[in-house]
């Protein structure tokens, strides 16, 4: 094997949910085996730690590290018509370069190992991550308004050679992000579904976040955000962001038409954007949801871990019941459901999946002593607990330091940035 993780506690996430003490040995970008494992080129040594499947963070907007704490204190609609709308109307594409290359380095750092985006410039995001050996999926999003980017008539072009360009890459798995129900005009909806029957790739929306938009948007099209995905025939195998505004019969029919939510619970408490997502029901109707951190303009962070334990509180607070959204299915939404979500062969560590997972080590107090691994892991552990980070076989984050990613460079040009673009 070309890569051994010796000694860890090892979470595998797989259909048992066991945990094993057991090797793992990895060839090329695949785990070949877990347990005997042979002498490696390249050995990490886990003693004393845990090792789980990479984090799949479901919806970020990741050059927007650029915003971190740009516009704080404001409801959404405010917070994005005059705060960030502004600001992101003078973004250059050298601007999304540096902030993507921030979000990469705290998401190595972090333990994300997949990150599902949507933003402008997707051609300089999909290259800064395919150098640094993240994955990341994303696309040109469909918006009807002339970005720093292009104009609204470019974008099926655009989105069309971006999918052709990157189908089939080990790094980037071409998307199809919408913006929404209210920012996206019907032609752009209709272009939206032509792109997805011709090239498969999934749909990523934001759909009823507020309730301003939902009824803004019935004041304006009598449809709620979620028909009007319906009619566009956008609902089958979508990947949904936040949700906190959907009935529970419009999640049934979400889960039934296969798609996913991606709850973004730091983003939503942070905006107070009201609502909260039905998400036992949601599970119950067979509904795969994942987690986001939505972007660092509203987080501030992207931080899976938080997000993990702000998933798991947020459903009991706001359903009086301690037992909903328990550790283990919370631990699935941030591994293997976000993986199923985007259709990636990861988020459990069994022999054959992608190498995709990370090393979180145990020789904390805040990590002592070790009941549950799980629960350590939702309730407990922080993402500066992560200590190795591996991306399809090969390490991307490795106790500070990051061998893909030339991290000062990058710190340096974005703080640069940040102040420039605030100046223009
Ligand atoms: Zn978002």
């Amino acid at each position: 094997v070309d890569l051994a993780i010796r000694g860890g506690t090892v979470v595998t996430q797989d259909a048992a949910r066991r945990i094993l003490r057991a090797d793992i040995g990895i060839e090329g970008n695949r785990i070949r085996a877990v347990g005997v494992v042979p002498r490696a080129e390249v050995e990490i040594d886990a003693t004393g730690s845990l090792v789980l499947p990479g984090l799949v963070n479901l919806h970020t907007h990741a050059a927007m590290t650029l915003l971190r704490g740009a516009a704080d204190d404001l409801p959404l609609e405010q917070w994005l018509r005059e705060r960030v709308w502004p600001i992101e109307s003078k973004l250059t594409e050298s601007d999304v370069r540096a902030g993507v290359r921030v979000a990469l380095a705290e998401m190595a750092a972090g333990g994300t190992t997949t990150f599902n985006d949507m933003y402008f410039f997707a051609g300089a995001c999909a290259e800064e991550t395919a150098k640094a050996g993240l994955r990341g999926a994303m696309g040109p999003p469909f918006i009807d308004a002339t970005t720093p980017e292009m104009p609204p008539s470019d974008i099926l072009g655009a989105a069309r050679a971006f999918a052709r360009r990157w189908s089939g890459h080990d790094h980037v798995i071409p998307t199809i992000p919408v913006h929404s129900a209210y920012a996206v005009s019907e032609q752009g909806l209709a272009q939206a579904a032509l792109l997805r029957r011709e090239t498969g790739a999934r749909i990523h929306a934001h759909l009823h976040e507020t309730r301003a938009e939902v009824y803004e948007t019935v004041g304006h099209y009598q449809a709620r955000p979620f028909e009007i995905f319906s009619k566009a025939g956008l609902v089958e195998r979508s990947i949904f962001a936040h949700g906190g505004w959907l009935t529970k019969g419009e999640l049934e029919t979400m889960a039934q038409a296969g798609s996913s939510l991606a709850h973004c619970p730091v983003s939503n408490f942070k905006l107070a954007t009201g609502g909260w997502v039905a998400l036992p029901e949601f599970w119950d109707a067979g509904g795969t949801a994942g987690l986001g951190t939505d972007g660092a303009a509203s987080n501030n962070t992207l931080d899976m871990f938080e997000t993990m334990k702000f998933a798991a509180l947020s459903q009991k607070q706001h359903r009086w019941d301690a037992t909903v959204a328990p550790a283990q299915k919370v631990l699935d939404m941030a591994t293997r459901d976000g993986a199923k979500a985007l259709g990636l062969d990861a988020g459990a560590i069994e022999v054959g999946r992608l190498a995709d997972l990370i090393v979180v080590r145990g020789d904390r107090a805040h990590l002592t002593p070790r009941n549950d691994p799980v629960s350590l892991l939702v309730y407990a552990a922080r993402a500066s607990d992560v200590s190795h980070t591996i991306v399809n076989g090969r390490v991307v984050y490795e106790n500070g330091l990051h061998p893909t990613l030339d991290v000062e460079a990058a710190l340096d040009d974005a703080a640069v940035r940040s102040e420039a673009l605030q100046g223009r």
